[in-house]
């Protein structure tokens, strides 16, 4: 699985039901909508995760 830098992130699962019906949802970038459990969101990258910060896996 290749990752790029661009901002285009895309969730095979839903966060909250767990479902894969993932689309799109309107022109809103990293906005997603579940066909399963009829819920909208949207899905930010924060940053990278830098050794030695809290939470960083080692
Ligand atoms: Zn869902």
């Amino acid at each position: 699985m290749t990752v790029s830098g661009g901002g285009h992130t895309a969730l095979m699962h839903c966060p909250y039901c767990g479902d894969e019906d993932l689309f799109p949802h309107g022109e809103t970038h990293g906005a997603w909508e579940c066909r399963g459990c009829r819920r909208a969101f949207s899905v930010k990258f924060l940053g990278l995760l830098t050794p030695g910060s809290p939470g960083a896996p080692r």
